[in-house]
């Protein structure tokens, strides 16, 4: 089971940021659903879009110390 879990974090190491989904921006919608103009820059992705996901971080973690020694 970890093994698949890091398996698949060193396949796929970024995954969609949960909070604008991706977009790198919030695009708050109004109360009919629609997207509204004003759209502000995601902070916990710095506008990519894209996270590292805590297992390739473990992973990443791993190689340097391995280097190292
Ligand atoms: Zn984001």
């Amino acid at each position: 089971m970890i093994i698949g879990y890091s398996l698949s974090c060193w396949i796929h190491p970024l995954r969609d940021c949960w909070c604008c989904k991706g977009h790198g921006v919030h695009r708050p919608t109004d109360d009919n659903g629609k997207p509204r103009r004003i759209a502000r820059p995601c902070r916990w992705c710095r506008q990519t879009g894209k996270r590292i996901r805590i297992g390739r971080r473990v992973w990443n973690h791993f190689r340097a110390k391995r280097r190292a020694a």
